[in-house]
């Protein structure tokens, strides 16, 4: 006789919930296609690593074949949720989603981590906390810090090394964006039009300069400005992890913020942080209250990826260059939620190719996942060396002063293994290269 044990009933509980969606897990047709582009399948060779084996795993958990969620939840773990998969897809499964629905129920069941369950709902939610982080950090660093790569100024944090490994990083700020800006909200100029800008967490405490290249570029073309002061985190690492709770949250934290003021467009130098506040958001609209889910509507057609604004709405006129002597080689890496979340690909390589100064080389596959993930580089960090190793090695092969990019979750992980692999080429992000570029 079969006894019913709690951990069973609650096994077929998850079970039932993720029976719900039986009708995309069926959708795929176990075609095969998705490992010719999965990152993680591409170097492990394992049939779980790949987006077709992780749907078998889930199909057999929702007709309670498979019980061990742990090793589900591993391997669940061990996927960049790039999107190269769903974008190549021939039956159109929308992977990504039932990803992110299948770590929400897994989270739902074993509860989160003590680590992620300090940060995402103590730390993430307090941006004054994080700057404050930021101010220490920055003044310590030097105690910590050992040179990792003379010739791109990066260093090692040994200190680190339980938490994000053997990274190396470019010297830390010492103030936040947001502590050195505070609330921003400058009037409309020549252009006719008001932005709200938002940086998102790398930029606004890892790569200020890139949020400081935007600004420079507003006022040049006379477009207004809407920082609130408090923005938090677009909930991106809460989602992946399967906290909606905590995810929900910060949504509702930045929805009061942008309630304030009207804008024409939501615009971020971070693709994640796009694809994060257009996708995510939108997809859980909801469950939020009639005026938020009002605004998202409004948000989810009004941001942009700052190339895009640049390019399509500016349409800024790039100066070309005539002169062919000391042009910097500069090539392009394409960020996987840039590119095949959002559809923008050509509007940064106008921008590279037009910048005088800068001759462009497109790379070999560039836009293969460069193993950044998010959380994925700092919790499956091996795995994530690997695939970032072919990514630098597509980078060398055009042998570029700089690569260029329009993620800074990206820009974390060419830096780190351009660095490791004692390589001297810049990481910049586009706008940078324009910000510089610019006429005064
Ligand atoms: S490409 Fe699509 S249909 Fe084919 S195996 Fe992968 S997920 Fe399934
Ligand atoms: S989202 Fe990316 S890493 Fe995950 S299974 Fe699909 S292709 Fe592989």
């Amino acid at each position: 006789m079969k006894i019913k044990t709690k951990k069973n009933a609650s096994v077929t509980k998850l079970a039932k919930k993720l029976l719900a969606i039986d009708d995309q897990l069926t959708g795929c047709m176990h075609c095969g296609l998705c490992q010719a582009v999965c990152p993680v399948y591409g170097v492990t060779l394992k049939e779980t690593d790949v987006s077709r084996g992780k749907i078998v795993l889930l199909e057999n958990l929702a007709y309670e074949i498979l019980k061990d969620i742990d090793g589900l939840s591993e391997r669940l773990d061990r996927c960049l949720l790039c999107g190269s998969c769903q974008t190549n897809c021939p039956s159109g499964v929308n992977t990504i989603e039932i990803f992110l629905h299948a770590r929400r129920l897994i989270t739902e069941y074993k509860g989160l981590n003590r680590i992620k369950k300090i940060v995402f709902r103590f730390i993430l939610p307090h941006p004054k906390l994080m700057s404050f982080f930021v101010a220490v950090s920055g003044q310590v660093q030097r105690i910590f810090r050992r040179k990792a790569n003379e010739n791109m100024g990066t260093f090692e944090f040994p200190i680190l090394r339980p938490f994000v490994g053997k990274r190396h990083f470019q010297p830390l700020e010492t103030k936040s964006f947001s502590a050195k800006y505070g609330k921003i909200n400058t009037s409309t100029g020549k252009s006719g039009i008001k932005v709200a800008f938002f940086p998102g967490c790398v930029p606004d405490k890892l790569f200020v300069r890139v949020s400081q290249a935007a600004m420079k570029i507003f006022d040049k073309h006379g477009v207004g400005v809407f920082m609130p002061d408090n923005l938090v985190c677009c909930g991106i690492p809460n989602l992946v992890s399967g906290d909606y709770v905590s995810f929900k949250r910060l949504v509702k934290k930045n929805l009061d913020l942008f309630k304030e003021t009207e804008f024409d467009y939501l615009v971020s130098p971070c693709a994640t942080c796009v694809s994060s506040i257009k996708e995510n958001w939108f997809r859980f609209k909801n469950d939020f209250t009639a005026d938020e889910q009002m605004l998202i509507e409004k948000i989810h057609y009004r941001i942009m990826d700052i190339t895009e604004f640049l390019v399509d709405v500016l349409n800024v006129d790039f100066k070309v260059s005539e002169s062919k002597i000391n042009m910097r080689r500069v090539t392009y890496h394409d960020s996987c939620h840039l590119k095949k979340t959002l559809g923008v690909f050509t509007q940064p390589r106008k921008i590279l190719k037009n910048l005088s100064g800068l001759e462009f080389a497109e790379m070999p596959e560039a836009d293969r996942c460069c193993g950044s993930g998010g959380s994925f580089t700092l919790t499956q960090h091996k795995l994530a060396n690997k695939i970032g190793q072919r990514k630098r090695n597509n980078i060398v092969s055009v042998n570029p002063d700089i690569v260029a990019t329009a993620c800074p979750a990206c820009m974390l992980q060419l830096m780190d293994m351009l660095s490791q692999n004692g390589d001297n080429v810049e990481v910049k992000h586009v706008v940078e290269l324009y910000a510089e570029n610019m006429a005064d």
